[in-house]
């Protein structure tokens, strides 16, 4: 029994403690003990992450988060933000202040100041934020009406704003740190000394809310740990990742290129255009069996993405086409592959036989991208990807996600990839009766739990149309991408009207399942450049060997040789400059070329070359042409890791 001045809560382990009424987040942790009051960060409420200050509800399921808590990251991120702004406002005491929000990757605010940051503010804001953090100022929270906010934040256009649009019955608040007022919803951490190990890493331009017709911001990014050594390793690989950025390494080995007359389009050299064929090439030789590879044309009338719900809620992101007869913009490029294989199906009747049927295709596909977010690869206008389509019957999901599944991870295992799988469930914008989910989701889940694998969860992070398993890979510096892809999909058979013969002769629906392995061609070269830094395996090298002859002399046995490697169908290149023998192997080194073939008059006598492998220095093995092809030709079939 509670008397009138207790409260109860719930703790993770399920037990029940009584409290006095009032008690906090902090107070609770103290009296379990020293320990967790020293390593508390926030307290999550009913799910709730809060502060730890605030007195508990009554009733409430509780959780105490400390800095082992991947959530407590976000509260010290977005707290290293204020202490940012709180040491900005010190130095400019007339910045206007934006948003300050927590990313994955550590945080950023945003400033109204009339100059961009340079390197040098950086780090006089640097050591403002030691100076606010050795203050070790609580962050106190305080409820206030809209009257009293507008007052706070009279000297601030950017927060009257934002005052301007909270709804009537928003709670307000705000928040202190020492000298610095935030209008903030919180969490934030108890107090300035609790951000230990940060570091600030660049300043750029930023719109007002992402609109390039506000005013131009100016951002500072920068990034918070808990632990001295996670910082350090971050700092690491963030100077790896610069290293190894694919615009440059694309740049260095001659693989891209853009141009302005076509923003956010690639344009492959001879060099990438070999690499992407490889690509191309492995994923037809893998699913020489049982897929159908499909041409579908790129235009398409606007009847079509009606039908699909694009031209409704998509509309934005497709480029549309002006039709001369109607003088109307009716037509569009098509930003996905997926009804035009629903219209391939529907073109034929299909028997429960056929099952599952899966249709692949590389078509070109274009999204409207806004050109400020366009970057490299990652983010183009213009890209491929290796969709496939797979119609099939219920009873059919398990088997079909089991294969998919190891044929995913197989793929991503040629390239030294790890992946993690997660399960994405409903997103609040969606298609379809929850029936038709409840149904998606069980299914879906049964096959991902039959396959035996781990996985996470993603609640609400489905397609509008179904739930699905997401592919993440890390690469060589760890870094986690978003991949493949599998989606369960049983709006579009509805809405497409697709249908089978079945066994009892009569038309059933079939359930349609989205899958891709690299996801865009152009993203995954992008991943697959900064993972390898350049350094290709073999079989996926731009130039798989540089033939080079000592001198004049040996020109036209090299040249002889060149031509039978390329026979043999490896790429060879024949570098026969009049610079010195010395300055192309450096130039060979530099263009990350896996091996040369030296061409000396004792070597053009014999029939031999004089190898020299990538990454092994100044080593040379004479060996016999013919044994040389065939070496690379193994190696190149085998798709082996360098
Ligand atoms: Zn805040
Ligand atoms: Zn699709």
């Amino acid at each position: 029994m509670t008397t009138a001045n207790q409260i109860r809560v719930t703790l993770p382990d399920a037990s029940v403690r009584e409290l006095a009424e009032g008690t906090t987040g902090a107070d609770l942790a103290a009296q379990i003990g020293p320990g967790l009051a020293r390593a508390a960060v926030a307290i999550k409420v009913n799910g709730q992450i809060q502060d730890l200050g605030r007195a508990l509800p009554d009733g409430a399921s509780i959780a105490i988060l400390t800095d082992r808590d991947p959530d407590a990251l976000g509260v010290l991120r977005h707290s290293a933000a204020h202490i940012l702004a709180t040491a900005v406002r010190q130095l400019y005491p007339d910045a206007g202040i934006g948003f300050g929000p927590a990313i994955d990757e550590g945080f950023y605010y945003d400033f109204a100041v009339p100059q961009p940051f340079t390197p040098e503010d950086l780090e006089e804001i640097e050591e403002k934020m030691n100076a606010v953090v050795a203050s070790d100022f609580p962050f106190l929270r305080e409820v206030v009406d809209r009257k009293e906010a507008n007052r706070r934040f009279a000297d601030d256009p950017l927060k009257l704003e934002r005052i301007s649009e909270l709804g009537a019955d928003e709670t307000i608040t705000v928040y202190t740190d020492g000298p610095f007022v935030d209008l903030c919803r919180g969490p934030h951490i108890p107090s300035t000394g609790r951000l230990k190990f940060f570091k600030l890493l660049s300043g750029a331009g930023a719109y007002w809310r992402g609109d390039s017709s506000r005013q131009m911001l100016q951002r500072i990014y920068g990034t918070a740990f808990f632990k001295k050594d996670d910082l350090a390793q971050h700092l690491t690989r963030m100077e790896e990742a610069k290293k190894r950025d694919h615009r440059v390494v694309g740049k260095q080995l001659d693989l891209f290129l853009f141009h302005p007359f076509a923003p956010g389009s690639v344009f492959w050299t001879e060099r990438g255009t070999a690499m992407i064929n490889e690509l191309n090439g492995y994923l037809r030789e893998l699913q020489r069996d049982g897929y159908q590879e499909l041409k579908t044309p790129l235009l398409y009338n606007k009847a079509l993405w009606e039908i699909s719900g694009h031209w409704g809620k998509y509309k934005e992101n497709m480029f549309l086409v002006l039709d001369n007869e109607t003088g109307e913009h009716d037509f569009s490029l098509k930003p996905m592959n997926c009804p035009s294989h629903y219209l391939m199906y529907q073109a034929k009747k299909h028997s429960y036989k056929e099952l599952p049927l899966r249709y692949v295709t590389y078509d070109v596909l274009h999204r409207n991208e806004v050109s400020g977010a366009l970057s490299g690869l990652t983010r183009v206008r213009q890209f491929q990807q290796d969709d496939c389509h797979i119609f099939l019957m219920e009873r059919q999901i398990q088997a079909e996600v089991h294969r998919l599944t190891q044929f995913i991870l197989a793929f991503y295992k040629t390239f030294g990839l790890k992946a993690t799988l997660k399960f994405a469930t409903r997103p609040e914008q969606r298609v379809g009766t929850d029936q038709m989910w409840d149904e998606a989701e069980r299914s879906l889940r049964h096959a991902l739990e039959a396959t035996g694998l781990p996985y996470e969860l993603k609640p609400g992070d489905g397609a509008f149309y179904g739930p699905k398993i997401d592919f993440d890979v890390e690469d060589a510096i760890g870094r986690k991408w978003q991949l493949g892809t599998i989606q369960l999909d049983y709006s579009n058979p509805e809405r497409f009207d697709l249908k089978y013969v079945g066994e009892d002769n009569a038309d059933h629906r079939p359930v349609i399942i989205h899958r891709a392995v690299c996801g865009s061609f152009e993203r995954f070269m992008g991943i697959l450049i900064e993972h390898f830094a350049g350094v290709f395996p073999l079989w996926l090298s731009p130039e798989q060997v540089r033939v080079l002859p000592i001198s004049d002399a040996q020109a036209d046995a090299a040249r002889v040789i060149t031509l039978r490697l390329r026979d043999a169908g490896l790429r060879a290149h024949l570098d026969e400059r009049n610079d010195t023998l010395n300055y192309r192997i450096r130039d060979a080194e530099l263009a990350k070329v896996p091996y040369m073939a030296i061409v000396g008059q004792r070597e053009a006598e014999g029939g031999t070359v004089a190898v020299r492998v990538r990454g092994e220095g100044n080593k040379q093995d004479i060996v016999n042409v013919e044994e040389f092809s065939a070496r690379l030709t193994n190696e190149v079939k085998s798709r082996a890791l360098s």
